[in-house]
């Protein structure tokens, strides 16, 4: 009998896993009042439309400047957020301050698209579609300015009900673009059958891409192939100059990442939009 007892899982007191526990204790609790502070903003990261060497759309990334924990990263906050079904205030924020955004740069005379992203919580809405129409009627921002990036992987989390929404928003005129394509485990080959515009290659694959012909050549094959099923292709995560021009000799239409320009605030994009060309 003695035995059997020993065999139970014992659970060790791990201070670590304390800590990480209370971290995201308060980095859930503390959402709903970091919303209503202000410590949430948004920063654009530039995208650079290869034909023409200028900067025709940005990503809005959401950032969060927490009072105790400093600056917190949306890699580690969104998950929490999707978990404990606070994604929904979030989506709605992250589009009120994309759409006001979007008015406020019409208005200086600066027209880009801006994508934002959403999660596949957000797609199960049903109101999704008419919440993004009203948002765009209330501050005159015509649909195409916007474009939504979902993941692959959130993408197919519910199939059909994410078709019906996609298809909803395409008929008010936003495009659709697919995130982080490439660590999910679709193919191309199937995006073809769903509504979708752009397609955005995972960063993951330009990490090997100095030293691994096979990186070079999945890359190079996913481009040809988008490009053939009629999708718009990204590249996101570009650092160097050599990974640009590589890129390009693919035959892709855009690309994001540092190597052209970091995430900025507004303020900050506004200011450098003027110079923010690039001829490869
Ligand atoms: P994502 O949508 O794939 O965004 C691209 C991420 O790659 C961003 O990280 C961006 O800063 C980073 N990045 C871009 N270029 C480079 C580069 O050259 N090198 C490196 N190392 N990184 C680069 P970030 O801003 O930390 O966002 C991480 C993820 O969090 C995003 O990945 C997206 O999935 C999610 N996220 C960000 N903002 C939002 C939001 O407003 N709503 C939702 N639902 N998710 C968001
Ligand atoms: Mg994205
Ligand atoms: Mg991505
Ligand atoms: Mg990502």
């Amino acid at each position: 009998k003695k035995a059997k007892t020993l065999k139970q899982p014992i659970a060790f007191y791990d201070q670590d896993d304390d800590k990480a526990q209370y971290r995201e204790l308060l980095i859930i609790n503390g959402l709903p009042k970091g919303l209503k502070q202000n410590q949430l903003f948004m920063v654009f990261q530039p995208k650079l439309d290869i034909q023409s060497g200028q900067c025709q759309q940005v990503e809005a990334l959401i950032r969060w400047q927490h009072e105790g924990l400093g600056l917190i990263s949306p890699s580690e906050f969104i998950p929490l957020a999707e978990q404990t079904g606070m994604i929904d205030i979030l989506s709605t924020w992250v589009l009120e301050a994309v759409v006001s955004q979007q008015a406020k740069w019409r208005e200086k005379g600066i027209y880009v698209k801006v994508a934002l992203n959403l999660s596949s919580t957000d797609l199960d809405n049903p109101n999704l579609a008419n919440d993004v129409a009203t948002k765009l009627a209330q501050y005159l921002v015509p649909a195409e300015c916007i474009m939504i990036e979902i993941t692959e992987s959130a993408l197919m989390v519910s199939l059909e009900q994410t078709i019906i929404t996609l298809n909803k928003l395409r008929d008010i005129g936003v495009k659709i673009a697919i995130d982080d394509f490439g660590t999910g485990h679709s193919s191309l080959a199937y995006l073809r059958f769903l509504p979708v515009d752009e397609v955005k290659i995972d960063k993951a694959f330009l990490d090997e891409f100095e030293t691994s012909t096979a990186a070079k050549q999945i890359v190079k094959t996913s481009i040809e192939l988008a490009k053939s099923l009629g999708f718009e292709v990204t590249v996101e995560g570009v650092e160097s100059k050599s990974v640009l021009e590589t890129l390009h000799a693919f035959g892709v239409d855009t690309i994001q990442g540092d190597y052209f320009a970091k995430p900025a605030t507004a303020d900050e994009f506004e200011h450098i939009y003027p110079q923010l060309t690039h001829t490869v």
